[in-house]
Formats: structure tokens, sequence, C-alpha cells
């Protein structure tokens, strides 16, 4: 690129394609040095924080974790990102648009304030990336993406908990029943969907496919990759991500932990093998770094992040975004 910026390309970058050269630990901060901007003009995909963590069953903290997955993401911006060897940002436009801005004190106000917010990105034909905030956010992202994209949609849903458990309240902020809400509401079609590394129980799964974390460990990455692939097919698909997928050595930094989980890697080699999948939404959710140590789960939340832009910035390049 000819304007190569030396610090601070998040506010000094010109246009949107291209990286700058950055100390990393220093300058202002933004998702991979991304121009900080609310100009949707021009952009594939749009990060964005919903910091939220009034919905939380346990431990409180995510509201922090948009910044500290920002914060994680300098060393990626500095390198192209490995497997893939380029710098997805020659190809893909990508702004951090800042964080949600909603009414903490007006709890009934939250919901609406984070549709509202999808609707606005979602309606210059961006992609939103997302970072929570506690997981109660996919519920009103969910509600945007059904409206912009159609309904049902698939979901992919990477977690320690299903997230189905029952409540018909439907102003309830709860970070355990979106998806209960999101299958009874039609957004999400049970049969096309998959939730990878559930190990907590619930009686009802709503019907969507389970591949619990005992299931991936025993029959491997390579075979979950294709059970996804095979129940997804080519519907439109929203990822969403939460952190505690990942087993607590791996990701200690979030609200309701649960031994027994993922690998980092194996999350990563699942993510770099969606290509495939038609994918209208992404989030990652449930960073709280109060809980965590020497930023693990936060780097591993960015890692998880700029391989979902990568999948993007692929998808471009073959006319497929
Ligand atoms: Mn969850
Ligand atoms: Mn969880």
């Amino acid at each position: 690129m000819t304007d190569i910026i030396k610090g601070d390309g998040a506010i000094r970058r010109q246009g949107l394609y291209g990286s700058s050269i950055e100390n990393t630990y220093a300058g202002v901060l933004s998702f991979m040095r991304r121009n900080y901007s609310r100009d949707l003009t021009g952009a594939d995909v749009v990060v964005s924080g919903i910091p939220l963590d009034l919905s939380t069953t346990f431990r409180s903290g995510a509201r922090q974790g948009p910044q500290a997955i920002r914060a994680a993401s300098v060393q990626l911006a500095e390198l192209k990102p490995y497997p893939w060897g380029f710098d997805p940002f020659d190809d893909l436009a990508v702004i951090d648009y800042g964080d949600c801005w909603f009414d903490a004190h007006n709890p009934l106000t939250i919901k609406p304030s984070i549709i509202e917010h999808a609707r606005t990105i979602l309606a210059s034909g961006a992609k939103m990336l997302t970072f929570g905030g506690d997981h109660f956010v996919t519920y009103p992202l969910l509600i945007a993406h059904a409206e912009k994209y159609g309904k049902p949609l698939a979901l992919l849903h990477f977690d320690a908990h299903c997230d189905t458990w029952q409540d018909d309240d439907p102003d309830s902020l709860n970070h355990g029943t979106m998806f209960y809400k999101a299958v009874k509401e039609g957004l999400v079609d049970p049969k096309k969907s998959v939730q990878v590394g559930i190990r907590t129980w619930n009686d009802d799964f709503m019907g969507i496919n389970v591949l619990g974390a005992p299931w991936v460990h025993d029959n491997g990455v390579d075979a979950t990759i294709a059970e996804i692939k095979k129940t997804i097919g080519d519907a439109p698909v929203y990822v969403t991500f939460d952190i505690d997928c990942l087993d607590p050595s791996f990701a200690p930094g979030t609200g309701t932990p649960v031994p027994g989980g993922l690998t980092t890697a194996q999350a990563l080699k699942i993510i770099r093998n969606l290509g495939d999948l038609n994918i209208v939404g992404m989030d990652v959710v449930e960073v709280a770094p109060s809980y965590d140590q020497s930023e693990i789960t936060a780097i591993a939340a960015a890692h998880i992040a700029c391989d979902m832009l990568c999948l993007m910035r692929n998808k471009k390049v073959a006319g497929k975004l």
C-alpha cells in the first residue's frame, strides 16, 4: 500500500484498506488497528462492542470484554495472520464502530437499543462482528439479523452452555435463555443449527444438534467440522462464540467457566475451516477480563475474531461475501 502510516492508524488512515506500522504496545486502540469510525460507507465488516453484563447468572465483568479484545488484538495487527499468510485488510474493508450505547440503568431499554445498533449497521450492507458483553447480546443481534437476512437462520453456537433454558418472559435479561427464545420465535431453525462444546445439562435442547465437548474430544476436530457442514449446508448462518466453550485453562477470564472444554487449538482449527458456510453475522462474547490471567482469554478471543475476518476476506476475494 502507498499510504503507510506509522502509528495510530485507527484515526489517521485515509480510506479503509491496508495496514499501518504500529508499536504494538502503544497508540489508539481499535480492533486490529482498523479505522475507529462511525462512517459505514464502503465497509464490508463492522466490528463493534456491546458492553453489557447485566444478564449474567454467576460472575459479571463481561462489560469490559470489548476493550480487552481490542487491547489483545495489537499483536495481530503487526503481522500477516497465521496460517493465512495475507493481510486481510488489503482486500476486506473493516471498521471498528466503537461500542453500542445503551442506558444500563433502564434495563428495559437495553434490548431495543442493541437491536437499533445492529439495524443501523446492517442497513449499510456490511456484515457485523460483535464483541460482548455477556451472551444475552446475541438475542437482539439475532432479531436484527433475521430481519435483514430472513428467518429462520441457522445458528452455529460454540459454548459450554446450551443457553436454551426455559424463559417465557419477553423482557428478561438472561444470558442462559436466548436460544430458547430464538427457536420459539422462529429466528433460528434448530434442525440446521449446531452447538459445539456443550458440557452442562439441560433437559431440553430445543431440537438443536449438540456436539458436546466429550463428543469433540472423542471424535476429533475433523469430524466436528464435517458434522457442522453437513447440518448447516448453505443456509444463512449466524456464528456465535461464547468464550467459555474453551476450557478454563485456555479461557479463565469468563463469568461461568466449566472444566472439560475445547483447547484454543481445537477451536481455531474449527473456525478456520468454516469458509464454505454462508456466514451472515458473527460474535465473540463473555470475555470478562477481571478474571483473566496474562490476557489468555482476551488473546484467544482476538485470534478467533481475526480468523472470522480472514474467512470473510476469502469470501470477498471469491466474490461470495
Ligand atoms: Mn453462552
Ligand atoms: Mn457459556
